[in-house]
């Protein structure tokens, strides 16, 4: 198989994260004889420094010519001011737009070998946590009209039936080939947005009959999430919902450097980078953990170009470096080897 694939290492840890990441993606080239052309493109601070913009039009140009975008992070104490006209998370944001992203997809999973990084209790997450948040990414209150009208300020939420029944596909799409069971997350005893949320999810539904569908009150999900975290898998809900549940569902897992994520439109092109930032406090240092990078990697394999065995075995190079107790320093605990970037990153691929 030949992909193109655009490459954003952006800031702080960007540029150690991806280099493993792209380790790791060489080495499943050479594996299964598949060609990965990597288009290396500015975004973020560096390119605010660069050119003035955080997001290039020929880093636009160049993203939207590829079958999928690999993301470190952007960001940095030097662009930091709220009241700058340009900051790099204008690229994030313009790029996503510009993708026509609508569906962020975000696992979050408990690794038996990591179980004790969880801030929940042992009887909590013994039955096992591996969950995946389908958050709406491109409507609902942070895209509704908003304003000031004297001394009072205004947001609206506002979803189309289109927009629901796109995304709800993602998420039964997905269930297919997880537990088969979505919970839908939101607010219908009080939003007529929700209600309508509603309506739509179990309109499609019924394309999946094998698809058990659980409508939840978005506080009842959110105190579920920590009382019986086992009972989720696929949890559907829209931006704003999505955006709290998905970090609280990244919390459980207690570690910020191995979640990743992806972000996809209507056809197989997608934005796949790991949750968190640029760690500006780690960066240079060989220090940050790159498994969230070389995981959103696998993401892009299995979403993106179908190459299901490759991301398991991605996955499985991960979980044997863990069960072997080596760790970067974030997840590090009593009796664990700790390594770092570079050499995590060398030995998931040796693995491979
Ligand atoms: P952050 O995620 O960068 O860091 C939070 C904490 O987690 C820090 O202590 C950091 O050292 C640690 N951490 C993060 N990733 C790690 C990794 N891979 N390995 C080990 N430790 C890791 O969040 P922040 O400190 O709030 O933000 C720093 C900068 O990143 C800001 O400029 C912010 O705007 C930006 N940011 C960018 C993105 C993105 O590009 N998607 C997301 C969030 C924040």
């Amino acid at each position: 198989m030949v992909k193109n694939i655009a490459v954003i290492e952006g800031d702080g840890i960007g540029i150690e994260i991806i280099a493993e990441g792209v380790r790791v993606l060489k080495k499943i080239e050479e594996k299964f004889g598949h060609t990965f052309n990597l288009n290396y493109v500015e975004m973020g601070g560096c390119a605010i420094d660069k050119y003035g913009v955080a997001l290039p039009d020929e880093t636009l140009a160049a993203c939207k010519a590829a079958d999928a975008v690999l993301l470190g992070a952007v960001g940095g104490p030097k662009w930091d001011d709220p009241t700058a006209k340009v900051r790099p998370e204008q690229g994030l944001l313009g790029l996503r737009a510009g993708l026509e992203c609508f569906a962020n997809i975000r696992p979050a999973k408990v690794y038996k070998a990591l179980a004790a990084a969880s801030p929940l209790k042992d009887s909590i997450i013994s039955d096992g946590f591996d969950i995946v948040v389908v958050r709406e990414l491109t409507g609902g209150i942070y895209f509704g009209e908003r304003g000031r009208d004297g001394d009072s300020a205004y947001d609206t939420e506002k979803y189309s039936v289109y927009e629901i029944e796109r995304i709800a596909r993602v998420a039964f799409n997905l269930a297919m080939g997880r537990k088969k069971i979505v919970h839908s997350v939101d607010k219908a005893n009080v939003l007529e947005s929700s209600r309508l949320w509603r309506e739509t999810v179990a309109k499609v539904a019924k394309e999946y009959p094998e698809v058990e569908l659980v409508n939840m009150l978005v506080d009842n999900a959110a105190m579920q999430l920590v009382r019986n975290p086992a009972q989720f898998d696929v949890m559907l809900t829209s931006n704003m919902f999505g955006d709290i549940l998905s970090d609280e569902a990244s919390q459980i897992t207690g570690s910020i450097g191995m979640l990743a994520s992806a972000s996809t439109g209507a056809g197989t092109r997608g934005l796949y980078e790991p949750i968190h930032g640029s760690a500006p406090d780690i960066a240079g240092q060989n220090k940050a953990n790159p498994i969230a990078t070389i995981l959103s990697v696998a993401m892009m394999l299995d979403i993106s170009f179908g190459l299901k065995e490759e991301a398991a075995t991605i996955d499985n190079a991960v979980n044997s470096v863990l069960e072997d107790n080596y760790r970067t320093i974030d997840i590090a605990s009593e009796g664990s080897v700790v390594l770092g970037t570079q050499e995590m990153g060398k030995l998931i691929a040796e693995r491979i």
